[in-house]
């Protein structure tokens, strides 16, 4: 994978992994199942050779990555930077990543990977790296899980103001709904 949204792509796929692939609720409904095939389609059509890539048998352990990064959200939720800071230092040690040149189409490239690097070493290097740099960079507080009732899908906030609290449009709204309910009901 090439240096260029290098961040931005390893995020990005963070995110979905865990909203993906981990069990809970998601905008008000219990998760019956996971589609681990449908969820992988969908987020590595970011890097194409990735989807390409992908076999049957990295299924289960791009499960076990989104597992691993849904506690590290957790950490970052509450605060707890140390701990998360602790666990993506033992996926980075794991799962290290080779800088190096590449040509390509007579163009030298700066990549991270291999190009027949196995694709679960690969991205729990890509979402452990975008994570950390995001910490480095003082970003923790970015991470978040939504607080809207019977949800627990991770978010990164990119909002000016960081001030984001929900997964979604869809939980803010029926937060707002639900609110506006009680108070009618209470008065
Ligand atoms: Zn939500």
């Amino acid at each position: 994978m090439k240096l260029d949204s290098y961040v931005d792509t390893g995020i990005l796929v963070a995110q979905q992994l865990v909203n993906g692939l981990t069990p809970g609720f998601d905008r008000g409904k219990r998760m019956e199942e996971i589609d681990p095939a449908g969820v992988l389609a969908a987020t590595l059509a970011v890097d194409p050779p990735s989807l390409a890539a992908l076999k049957k048998r990295d299924e289960a352990g791009f499960v076990q990555l989104a597992r691993q990064l849904r506690t590290v959200f957790g950490h970052l939720d509450r605060a707890e930077i140390d701990a998360a800071a602790r666990r993506l230092n033992t996926l980075l040690g794991e799962s290290p990543a080779n800088p190096h040149l590449a040509k390509e189409d007579g163009v030298w490239r700066l990549h991270r990977h291999p190009a027949d690097a196995a694709l679960v070493p690969m991205w729990t290097s890509v979402c452990a790296e975008a994570i950390a740099r995001m910490i480095g960079a003082q970003n923790a507080g970015r991470f978040g899980i939504c607080v809207a009732a019977n949800c627990d899908r991770v978010f990164v906030d990119t909002s000016k103001n960081a001030s984001r609290r929900f997964c979604s449009l869809v939980c803010q709204n029926r937060t707002k709904v639900a609110a506006f309910r009680a108070r009618k009901n209470g008065g």
